[in-house]
Order: C-alpha cells, then sequence, then structure tokens
C-alpha cells in the first residue's frame, strides 16, 4: 500500500492552463491518479499512489513557485482509490457557487489549530455554534458533537442554507469544520460577509484533529472522495440503513445503472435486493433486465466529487 495525499492552497495563479500542463506531465510519470481542480483562486488535490511517487511529488510541488508553504495531509492508500487521473481548470476550487471576486478565501474567519479547537470544546462556552460544512451524506456518518449538520447534497447550496438560518448564528461563536479544511475557507468568508463576527475554522479539518485526538470530540467516520469512502474514527454508528433502518454507516452504489444512487445499507439488505436501493431497481434489473453498473470500486464515489476534501 502507498499514500493518499490530499492539500490545497488559496494563491493566485495567472495561467491555470500552464499549472494544468505541469501537473499533466508531473502526474503522469509518477502514475498517480486522482483529481486535482485549478482555478484563478488556487489549487485543491486528492492524489494516490506509491510511497515514492508521493514523495516525489510533494518534493516537485514544494520546489515550485506557486506551491510553497503547503500543509499535505497523508494517509493509507494509493492510486486503485481512483477511477483515474482527471486534472480540471475551474473557475472556483470548491463549488462554493459564488463568484471568487465576491466571496474570497482571504476573508476566511480566524483558523484554530486542532488543539485550539478542542480546548474550545472541551470548554463548552454557552454562545458557541458548531457547524458541519460538509454534505449530510457526509455528516451523517461522523461529526463533531453537538454540531449543526445541514442538510444539503452539494457545497453549493451551503450559503443558501446560512440564509435559510442565519438567525441560529448571529451573536454566537460560529466553529465551521469541514473534512480538510479548503470548504471551510470560503464558506467561513460568505459567514462573516453576511454579518457574523466572531467566525472560526478548524485548520487542517477532521483529518488534522483526529490525528491528535483521535478519542476527541469527533465521533463516527470521517467520509472521503475515494474508494475508501469512510475511515473510522471511533465505533459509533451514527447512522441507519437506508432501507430497514437498523443502524448501519456502510455506503454503497445501487448496482442499477441508470441509478447508481449513493446509499447506506446493512448486509442484510445488500443480500437481500442484490445491492439495488430499492424494491423498484431490483425489479428492473431483474425482471426488466436493465443493465447493471460495471462492479468496479471506485464507482462508489459521490458525483459531488468536486469537494475533494
Ligand atoms: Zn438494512
Ligand atoms: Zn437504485
Amino acid at each position: 500500500m502507498g499514500k493518499i495525499v490530499i492539500f490545497y492552497k488559496y494563491v493566485a495563479i495567472e495561467q491555470p492552463e500552464l499549472v494544468k500542463q505541469w501537473h499533466i506531465e508531473l502526474c503522469n510519470s509518477l502514475e498517480l491518479k486522482g483529481r486535482i481542480i485549478i482555478a484563478h483562486e488556487g489549487i485543491n488535490a486528492t492524489l494516490g499512489g506509491t510511497d515514492n511517487a508521493i514523495d516525489e511529488y510533494i518534493l516537485s510541488i514544494n520546489k515550485h513557485p506557486l506551491f510553497s508553504g503547503i500543509d499535505f495531509k497523508i494517509s493509507v492508500g494509493d492510486n486503485r482509490h481512483f477511477p483515474r487521473l482527471k486534472i480540471m481548470v475551474k473557475k472556483e476550487i470548491v463549488n462554493l457557487g459564488i463568484d471568487p471576486s465576491l466571496i474570497s478565501a482571504q476573508d476566511a474567519g480566524t483558523h484554530l489549530s486542532p488543539e485550539q479547537v478542542h480546548n474550545l470544546l472541551t470548554s463548552q462556552p454557552e454562545n458557541l455554534v458548531i457547524l458541519d460544512a460538509r454534505n449530510s451524506f457526509e455528516s451523517k456518518v461522523g461529526h463533531f458533537q453537538g454540531a449543526i449538520l445541514p442538510e444539503i447534497n452539494y457545497f453549493r447550496e451551503l450559503p443558501s442554507y446560512i440564509d435559510e438560518n442565519l438567525s441560529n448564528f448571529e451573536n454566537k461563536q460560529v466553529l465551521m469544520y469541514c473534512t480538510a479544511g479548503v470548504r471551510c475557507e470560503r464558506a467561513s468568508a460568505y459567514l462573516k460577509h453576511k454579518g457574523i463576527t466572531q467566525v472560526y475554522q478548524l485548520e487542517g479539518g477532521i483529518q488534522r484533529y483526529v490525528e491528535e485526538f483521535p478519542n476527541g470530540f469527533f465521533k463516527g467516520k470521517n467520509y472521503v472522495f475515494d474508494s475508501r469512502r469512510t475511515i473510522a474514527i471511533s465505533s459509533d454508528i451514527l447512522s441507519t440503513c437506508d432501507i430497514c433502518a437498523t443502524a448501519c454507516d456502510y455506503y454503497t452504489n445501487c448496482m442499477r445503472a441508470s441509478c447508481n444512487k449513493h446509499y447506506i445499507s446493512c448486509q442484510k439488505c445488500i443480500d437481500k435486493l442484490e445491492n439495488m436501493c430499492s424494491d423498484k431497481c431490483h425489479y428492473a434489473v431483474h425482471v426488466n433486465k436493465e443493465k447493471k453498473r460495471p462492479q468496479f470500486i471506485t464507482q462508489h464515489i459521490h458525483q459531488d466529487s468536486t469537494c475533494t476534501l
């Protein structure tokens, strides 16, 4: 097994296309797979490869004039956790759906280290609100105790959620977190833009926090955007099977090709419905002989893979 590296940096990139070309050559020569999003506002990446390849990659990035000082987060895995190498130039490095010139990472909330966050959560100030900035399919299998979990399927839905629930955040200290930090940079700027003054974000996200405090305030599983799907942090099971409602946090995708729904299912229901999400999909495949999707493990990635972190 090799490594999976995730990182981001908000930095002005004048020619994203050139950075893309540079990455294509570098990643192909090292046989890395994963996703890189490059924009005028910065870079956001998740890549898997052998130990040596990831080390080489990090050395090259550190030497690049635009990309010094990056906090690389490493976990166990390799390029088999990704279907391909996908390098894209986009308007934003995570899709908040707002032009970066209007909501910029430069106006982000105050960064708190995992230790500072742990101390804050231990002291439990009365006016503290914890906001999970991720999608609900991520937060429902693992989250910080007491956090608000917005019912959203895409990161770009978070601004409307904030608009509709602004009174929950007014005159409060708001602590925001996501998987590795990138989403909070502009989401916290959005909260500030809405007039919330005390906005904090967990530096390095859940990943850095659980490295330092594996038995801390984060419970359940950390959702990741590769074929590992989730990484167990504590033994708590926080969600239920979408079919029979027993305690379960195992994600799979419906085998009916035209459905491919990302859902939580216990083994019993997987066996009973042959890995399909409903009687309807089971019927469509068995009676109507509709196509099944390929078995490849990375089919399990949720379509909002542009979140990356
Ligand atoms: Zn079940
Ligand atoms: Zn289905």
